[in-house]
């Protein structure tokens, strides 16, 4: 892999010792170029702990941001493919060539709006929403999907955790508050800055 994104945030060296891609989900943000619109790297392994990838499956990553999820779906086996959704033009092309970078070239990246622009191919195996969260997709997903997808949506604002927990109460699925705090400098010593938390709902369509 020296044809990554970032070779010195991720520590390649000048005498050839390459930076090598760790197998496992949550890879370092660094692998992944983004504006700061990226599912971060704990919350990701988490994510797509839940998402539970099977070889061969397809994901559709709305909301795609840096691609990060479509991308570390793609990882986990050679045969998974993922389609992503984007509004953002610049940060579509972004995860395009993130994907391009990290050699998957299984990820559609579809830019649209969700839930106008779903992918018209075939239906996918698991759907994660990491942007555009509404009623109106959440409907669209259940009209549109068989029984038995699997569905994962983050949010991080109020309004959003609040969408989640009426469709949690309706739909059942399993709701996760996902709280973490890093150690950072506090005067001469340190303590723990809270990142904003994170609610996930997994459900089985
Ligand atoms: N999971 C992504 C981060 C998602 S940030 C990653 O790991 O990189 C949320 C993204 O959703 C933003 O890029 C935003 O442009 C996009 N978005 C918001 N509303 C959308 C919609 N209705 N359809 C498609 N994309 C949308």
């Amino acid at each position: 892999f020296t044809d990554i994104a970032h070779p010195v945030a991720v520590g390649i060296d000048c005498a050839g010792h390459g930076a090598s891609l760790p197998l496992t989900v949550g890879r370092p943000d660094e692998w992944f170029a983004s504006d700061g619109q990226i599912t971060k790297s704990p919350v990701r392994a988490i994510t797509l702990s839940a998402l539970a990838p099977r070889p061969g499956e397809l994901l559709w990553d709305i909301g795609a941001g840096s691609g990060s999820i479509g991308i570390e779906w793609g990882l986990a086996h050679s045969a998974n493919r993922a389609c992503a959704i984007e509004a953002d033009p610049v940060r579509a092309e972004r995860a395009r060539a993130n994907a391009a970078a990290l050699g998957v070239d299984r990820l559609d990246i579809l830019i649209g709006t969700a839930p106008d622009d779903l992918p018209s191919g075939p239906l996918p195996d698991a759907v994660f929403i990491g942007g555009g969260l509404s009623d109106a997709l959440l409907e669209t997903l259940w009209a549109r999907l068989p029984r038995g997808t699997r569905l994962v949506a983050n949010a991080v604002t109020l309004e959003s955790e609040a969408l989640l927990t009426r469709w949690h109460d309706q739909k059942g699925g399993s709701l996760l508050r996902i709280e973490l705090a890093d150690a950072a400098p506090l005067g001469r010593r340190h303590g723990w800055r809270a990142r904003y938390p994170v609610v996930q709902w997994s459900v089985a369509l």
